[in-house]
């Protein structure tokens, strides 16, 4: 059962149809099988017993070979008149009893005329033959006999009967002609009905397969396209839709996830949060719509210099970003944040108000660590938050960077903190 079950629908209708035509097939050669005994059983029974001329071959022999010889050997005294009174008895007796037996036998309405002619013809010569007898026992000499009126007898019997037996001949080869037609046609019928029946079966199971193929590739597209919607919205629900970073919702799903991972792995974790400088000035002077296009610049920058598999951005919310980085140590992520900084003043978005620079900047707060089983997602964002406002109060403008996210874990790094202006 298992192996049917492990079988692909396609497989299954298949050995169903091998099954069933296999089934009908075997079927159809027993069937033509047992058919064919039968016809040849019948066909021995009916001319090896039924067919009546071996009663009438022993008439005709009765007459000629035992009758008739008698009669010559009694009218040249070879034998006594005893002795011929017996061998006309016997075989006139046989004659009678095989008569009988023919008459007997079904018969035909056609030939049931000829059948009673017969009976007539016969009485009339064994008639003669009981006046022989009856002579031959009154003592009449033989030898006074007429042998043209024996043999003129014997020569009408035997034409009556052999007409008779030609007529069964006929008959038998005739049925027998029609008896092996019907069989030859049965035999073509029978398989004629199989192979249509195979062909049902073989049109239902391609109907059927074909039905439930086009089912299931119907089903196998709305699955596909179910799956891409699927992908779009969880893609939207993840992504921020001004600046197609990953959104808040995403950050809080994958945050403790990789950190996890980076715990177990050891790895060196970064997180930076950047926010603009003197942002609610640039809307004031600048306007809404012009803020959202300096967010979406930013954002820019933010894509391109975190570019890693292993790198994440997001944007928090209004004009604050964050990075996640595994496996960048601080150098790396001291370089990178840098390098975040100086790209963003280079796209020179004017931004006259502001005290940092005459065009927009950002400020970052880094905080880079190798992870390990003290260490806290709420601690490492804090850590972060706090040397963002150390960026800021140095200045803005620039990144502000840590290894230390307990004092007494860390010890071991020299340095405690580092800053740097862009
Ligand atoms: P700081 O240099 O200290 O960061 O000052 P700031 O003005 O940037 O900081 P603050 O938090 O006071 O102002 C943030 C502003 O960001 C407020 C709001 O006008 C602006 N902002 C937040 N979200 C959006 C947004 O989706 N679109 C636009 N255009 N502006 C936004
Ligand atoms: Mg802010
Ligand atoms: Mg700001």
């Amino acid at each position: 059962m298992k192996f049917i079950e492990a079988l692909k629908l396609k497989s299954k209708l298949f050995l169903l149809f091998v099954m069933i035509t296999v089934g009908l097939v075997i079927l159809g050669l027993m069937g033509a099988l047992e058919t064919k005994a039968m016809k040849n059983r019948i066909d021995n029974l009916y001319f090896g017993t039924f067919i009546p001329v071996s009663e009438l071959n022993t008439i005709l022999y009765d007459y000629n070979a035992k009758m008739l010889p008698s009669v010559y050997k009694a009218k040249n005294d070879l034998i006594a008149p005893r002795e011929l009174q017996a061998d006309l008895f016997d075989a006139l007796k046989e004659i009678e009893q095989n008569w009988y037996r023919y008459k007997n036998q079904y018969k035909s309405r056609q030939e049931l005329p000829y059948v009673s002619y017969t009976t007539l013809e016969l009485e009339k010569t064994n008639d003669y033959f009981y006046k022989v007898i009856a002579a031959s026992k009154a003592g009449v000499d033989m030898r006074k006999l007429s042998i043209s009126v024996l043999e003129e007898k014997i020569e009408h019997i035997n034409d009556v009967i052999k007409k008779l037996l030609d007529y069964e001949t006929n008959v038998a080869r005739f049925e027998r002609k029609q008896f092996l037609q019907n069989y030859h046609e049965t035999i073509r019928n029978i398989g004629l009905i199989l192979a249509g029946i195979i062909f049902a079966v073989l049109f239902v199971t391609y109907n059927v397969f074909r039905s439930i193929q086009k089912e299931h590739t119907k089903l196998e597209a709305a699955t596909k396209k179910l799956h891409m919607l699927n992908r779009k919205l969880e893609n939207a629900s993840y992504t921020d839709s001004l600046t197609g970073l990953h959104n808040r919702r995403y950050f809080n799903f994958i945050y403790e996830r990789e950190l996890k991972r980076a715990r177990r792995e050891k790895q060196y974790v970064t997180f930076m949060m950047i926010d603009i400088d003197f942002f609610k000035q640039y809307n004031d002077t600048y306007g809404h719509i012009a803020g959202d296009h300096a967010l979406q610049i930013v954002a820019k920058v933010i894509r391109s210099c975190f570019k890693r598999p292993s790198d994440f951005t997001f944007r928090l919310g209004g004009e604050e970003f964050g990075v996640l980085l595994i496996g960048t140590d601080e150098i790396g992520s001291a370089r990178l944040a840098k390098e975040l900084c100086k790209k963003v003043k280079e796209q020179g978005i004017e931004h006259r108000v502001s005290k940092a620079a005459d065009v927009v900047t950002v400020s970052v707060g880094v905080v880079s660590c190798i992870a390990d089983e003290m260490l806290s997602s709420d601690d490492l964002l804090k850590r972060a938050d706090e040397m963002l406002y150390k960026a800021k109060e140095g200045g803005r403008n620039r990144y502000m960077i840590t290894s230390e996210v307990y004092a007494q874990v860390k010890k071991t790094l020299s340095k405690t903190s580092i800053i740097e202006a862009a």
